[in-house]
């Protein structure tokens, strides 16, 4: 059964950044030439998540919202204690987001809903390059 990896780079803003990866998700299967099976997308980082919402912005605003009440920014984490670089909230974002989406396709196209987009979410406390991995598995 043919397995083909597909990497794309998004620039985020950092700070819980949240950007559709929807078209580059469609752009690696349609370029893996596999019509039905399983695609994997994967965000490389300990601070990144992929997850899927209806990209509207004010779901997006929702959702930044509802992350700063569940790991606030202004409260100490031991992990800046121990390295200084002010992102324990942001390693704590990404652990309860998750760093992939699996997602189904069939006849070339994504099994999502009609409202439904796979989002980038770059919860660093600065600027950065990603690498996003779309592993599609099938035939
Ligand atoms: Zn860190």
């Amino acid at each position: 059964m043919p397995v083909v990896l597909k990497e794309f780079r998004v620039s985020t803003r950092g700070f819980t950044d949240i950007i559709d990866v929807t078209d580059k998700v469609r752009a690696a299967l349609s370029e893996s030439g596999i019509k039905s099976g399983l695609a994997t997308v994967c965000v490389a980082g300990s601070t990144a998540g992929i997850s899927t919402i209806e990209y509207e912005s004010g779901v997006v605003r929702d959702l930044k919202d509802a992350i700063e009440r569940i790991a606030p920014s202004n409260i100490p984490y031991n992990h800046d204690m121990r390295w200084g670089d002010g992102n324990g909230f942001s390693h704590v974002r990404a652990a309860l987001v998750g760093s992939s989406f699996c997602v189904p396709f069939d006849s070339g196209h994504l099994v999502l809903g009609t409202w439904q987009q796979i989002v980038l979410l770059d919860f660093d406390n600065r600027p950065r390059d990603r690498r996003v991995f779309v592993q599609i598995v099938g035939e």
